[in-house]
């Protein structure tokens, strides 16, 4: 399978390479992204024929259909990071909260996000081809709270692959900045900035921009890639739990083989509803897919009306920080598939030079086949987790933008699976508050939660209290390059 380029090829780079270098080296021509050229085949023989299987199972077939230059081996190794799940016998539980609403919980992993589902399997076969390579490779990544414990614990103490996580200071939940400060492995840098996640994506941009940082890097031997989902390796990990949440429907019976369905994806950067777009198009029987965001709806904006338009917006803070995104990048790989290279160029270009792009009639209708969306605010957030809880069931902030959206109005009644991609233990406070309760730190609203609500915490999550803190940095802009290159 060769990997090509969304925004066409600018006579430098290779026209085509392969799942490694695409991942080694995620950046295309005119900074756009690899995506493949073809899909493997989901079709009723395939969904029969796993009808049955493991989840270990189904990946492992899917990746072999994609037909990637990676080992079977190495991806039976990757693939058992998911015997670390709270259930090794199935990873991503459904779970049934209405007649015909089923949550997939995709964060059952060890950071309690859905980032996990991707980041366990990519970060053990990145550090495999640097081995095999004989290189060294630094990942930057900025987070808002959920990518950086991912991404630290994928490659903490994993050779040849240094990690520097960069966090807003006050930026992210107590538990999701614990989850970073307590990572203790030598191969980890965890540092906090002073501002918000703009700033520390800021910060980050300048660091990657700066030629003597790059210099430094050179004569030390290492090169830069990242584990941010514009990253392939990240991507095709996030097609599989769709297929298993179709599977799941019909080992439950609550649907028939090749009956269609409805997704609901709380969004951000897009890569989660990508993957639902590519299992659609590889043949995986869904309806539609429908976006969630929160008041950031810049997502809901385009798919509504064709209009990407960043000019007259600012980033909202909210509850949902996960989807606090203007910038979302793997649009751009729908768009590629639709519209072809050189038509996404010219969108992206606009978008860079102008701060928007509208998409014509066409183009919108043939966005609209695949994709439907709406948003909700914080209040009706909490209100969502308020009115579930009655019910029983517990869940996150982003989780409840999707429930929300399942209980508006749908074009046909079908059975919809819901992707809850944070367990409440990451989100405390705001579950907290949204049952009656203001807490005053994570760790009282944990302990609210569970006395007052019927779930438990996990012990990675209680267990963070009481580990010590070994990253204690917290800089300015400026002193990043100097920290960095002592780390390295
Ligand atoms: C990353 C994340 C999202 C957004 O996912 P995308 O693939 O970037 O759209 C939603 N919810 C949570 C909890 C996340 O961590």
């Amino acid at each position: 399978m060769q990997f090509i380029e969304t925004r066409g090829n600018d006579g430098k780079k290779p026209k085509g390479v392969t799942f490694s270098e695409a991942i080694l080296s995620p950046s295309a021509s005119f900074g756009g992204l690899y995506v493949p050229q073809s899909l493997p085949n989901l079709d009723k023989d395939f969904l029969n024929s796993h009808l049955s299987s493991h989840y270990k199972t189904l990946a492992l077939e899917f990746l072999r259909a994609f037909d990637i230059d990676i080992e079977t081996d190495v991806l039976k190794e990757a693939l058992k990071r998911y015997d670390a799940f709270d259930d090794p016998s199935n990873p991503v539980p459904l779970v049934q909260i209405e007649e015909d609403c089923f949550v997939s919980e995709l964060y059952h992993g060890p950071t309690r996000a859905f980032k996990d589902m991707a980041l366990q399997p990519f970060g053990y076969i990145l550090s495999n081809l640097a081995q095999n390579r004989d290189e060294n490779y630094l990942i930057m990544a900025a987070t808002s709270g959920d990518t950086g414990p991912a991404t630290l614990e994928t490659f903490k103490n994993q050779n040849n692959v240094k990690v520097a996580c960069l966090y807003p200071d006050g930026g992210t939940s107590d538990v999701q900045k614990l989850q970073m400060v307590t990572e203790d492995a030598k191969n980890l840098k965890v540092i906090g900035v002073k501002g918000n996640f703009d700033d520390t994506q800021h910060t980050l941009k300048n660091l990657l921009a700066s030629e003597d940082f790059k210099s430094e890097l050179k004569e030390r031997g290492i090169k830069l890639t990242a584990a941010n989902s514009v990253n392939f390796g990240r991507i095709i990990f996030q097609i599989i739990y769709h297929i298993h949440s179709y599977l799941e429907l019909v080992r439950k019976e609550s649907i028939k083989m090749g009956d269609k369905i409805y997704l609901v994806v709380p969004s951000g950067n897009f890569g989660n509803a990508l993957g639902a777009y590519y299992a659609k198009k590889a043949g995986l029987p869904i309806e539609k897919i429908l976006i969630a965001s929160n008041v950031n709806n810049i997502l809901a904006d385009w798919i509504n009306s064709g209009s990407y338009d960043l000019t007259d917006r600012v980033l909202i803070q909210t509850t949902s920080p996960a989807m606090d995104i203007l910038k979302s990048s793997n649009i751009e790989r729908v768009m590629y598939d639709k519209f072809g290279a050189k038509r996404t160029k010219e969108l992206m270009d606009a978008l860079e030079s102008e701060g928007k792009y509208k998409l014509s009639n066409e183009e919108l209708s043939s966005l609209q086949e695949d994709f439907v969306a709406t948003f909700s605010n914080d209040e009706e957030g909490e209100a969502v987790i308020a009115a579930y809880a009655k019910k029983g069931y517990i869940m996150d902030p982003h989780t409840a933008t999707c429930t929300k959206a399942y209980n508006e109005p749908r074009e046909k009644r079908l059975p919809t699976v819901i992707y809850s991609t944070a367990e409440w233990t990451k989100f405390s406070s705001t579950v907290s508050k949204a049952l009656g309760h203001m807490a005053k730190d994570d760790m009282e609203a944990l302990k609210w939660v569970t006395e007052n609500a019927n779930v438990s915490v996990p012990p990675m999550i209680n267990s963070l209290f009481s580990k010590s803190i070994v990253h204690t940095v917290v800089v300015d802009k400026k002193s990043i390059k100097g920290e960095m290159l002592n780390f390295l």
